[in-house]
């Protein structure tokens, strides 16, 4: 069974309920971050931008590496 790799961190042990998108690594629900991500369709100039993004699970810090990379 996957462990929550930031719990494993702090020196905790929990099972994890997800992996993050980016980087794979367990996540337990605390340690879980939803990122909404606009999603467009089509080519450009025809681009479309979708009414809903879709929620994506991301670790704490792929969220602030996605965020520091100019994500808005
Ligand atoms: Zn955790
Ligand atoms: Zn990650």
């Amino acid at each position: 069974m996957m462990k929550c790799y930031d719990c494993m961190e702090m020196g905790k042990d929990s099972t994890a309920i997800c992996v993050c998108i980016s980087c794979g690594k367990g996540l337990c629900m605390d340690h879980t971050k939803q990122l909404e991500i606009p999603v467009t369709v089509g080519t450009p100039p025809d681009l479309k931008r979708l009414p809903n993004s879709l929620p994506r699970l991301v670790c704490n810090y792929c969220l602030n590496q996605i965020i520091e990379d100019g994500f808005d």
